[in-house]
């Protein structure tokens, strides 16, 4: 099958070099320059496990404006604020028999993918599976080959021939594919779990094992879940798990299957690039506003990565004039 890999970092790297792997034909578009140019330069991408094993791997890039393929898929993995750039640059090699597809944290990107794609042409789904760019050109996919498991679910609710081979292919890349035929529970469950997860670890910049251990981390999820569900029960989402499933995941993520990991909100905070908190948080606080539902504890939340983020870049800020300040005072 023929995938161009819209967005080639962390998750983009992993599914499209899985893939490959698979025996598929895979083009990564990017616009990330000094990615573009550390790629060009090493003849590939450097690609660890676990920081193991690092090792160059070939892969096709071009950017939207040189890319001239028909792939059957057009797979998405921007951050949900990159995305509506990335698509108006991309457009002139969409078409219409071409399948749009993406497991991208939060919502928001959706209503973005139907402004290009028919309906019966999107795939969405959510992964549970942690990979890190370390750096232009440099991957680490986290956890063993074959570990992490992901949801897909067509957005028409009905599984057709190419959502059967694409799903066949995540198989084949080791991605333990599930398709379900609930759109929005699906998405929105991942959205949930994202919520407390990534948005805790990120603002006390923590792994998820220390939220897991504390002595509190079941206050602190059951409150934001509790908000998400009443909200999700209101608008009419059937979410995929059940609340107590819900605070099961949490625990079991945090505490046993991945306390060391950092989520990738968490990235984006690190490198001073803004998070996805409007699209989680943010988003759940939206949907409750439509419902006449005020989530409290999660627009309470949003405001406060803000607040991390705005100090942050007033820190970033503050080094910077230090910095020229002293190159000013050297060649003075
Ligand atoms: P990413 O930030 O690694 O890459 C997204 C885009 O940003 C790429 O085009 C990349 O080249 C560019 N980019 C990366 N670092 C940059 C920098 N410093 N400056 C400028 N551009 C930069 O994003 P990702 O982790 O692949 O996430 C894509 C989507 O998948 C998001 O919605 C994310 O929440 C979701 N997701 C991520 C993970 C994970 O473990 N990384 C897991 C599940 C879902």
């Amino acid at each position: 099958m023929e995938f161009a890999m819209i967005g080639a970092g962390a998750m983009g790297l992993r599914y499209g070099i899985l893939l490959q792997e698979a025996g598929n034909d895979v083009t990564f578009i990017d616009i990330w320059q000094p990615h573009i140019d550390k790629i060009r330069e090493q003849g590939g991408v450097y690609v660890s496990r676990d920081h193991q094993d690092r090792h160059l791997v070939p892969i096709k890039l071009e950017t939207p404006e040189t890319y001239q393929g028909d792939p059957d898929m057009l797979i998405f993995f921007t951050k949900q604020m990159q995305l509506a750039d990335f698509l108006k640059r991309c457009e002139h090699f969409f078409n219409d028999r071409q399948y749009a597809f993406t497991c991208m944290n939060g919502m928001g990107h959706i209503e973005k993918l139907q402004q290009y794609f028919a309906d019966d042409k999107i795939i969405a789904g959510t992964a549970l599976i942690a990979t890190v760019l370390n750096g232009p050109g440099d991957v680490d996919f986290m956890g063993k080959r074959g570990a992490g498991k992901m949801n897909m679910a067509n957005l028409t609710e009905k599984p057709d021939e190419m959502t059967h081979r694409l799903f066949d292919e995540l198989q084949k890349a080791q991605m333990n594919p599930t398709l379900t035929t609930n759109f929005k529970g699906t998405l929105m469950t991942k959205v949930i779990f994202n919520s407390v997860i990534n948005t805790l670890c990120t603002m006390f910049e923590i792994p998820m094992g220390e939220l897991g251990n504390f002595e509190k981390a079941y206050d602190l999820g059951r409150q934001l879940i509790d908000e998400a569900y009443d909200i999700c029960e209101r608008a009419g989402i059937t979410l995929v798990s059940t609340r107590e499933e819900e605070m099961y995941a949490l625990d079991i993520n945090t505490r046993i299957d991945m306390p060391l990991h950092y989520p990738s909100m968490y990235q984006d905070m690190i490198h001073d690039r803004p998070t996805e908190v409007d699209y989680i948080n943010g988003y759940i606080a939206d949907l409750g506003r439509e419902y006449h539902y005020e989530a409290k504890t999660h627009i309470f939340l949003t405001n406060l990565v803000h607040l991390a983020e705005y100090h942050r870049a007033n820190e970033k800020q503050a080094r910077e004039a230090e910095a020229a300040h002293t190159k000013t005072a050297q060649s003075a």
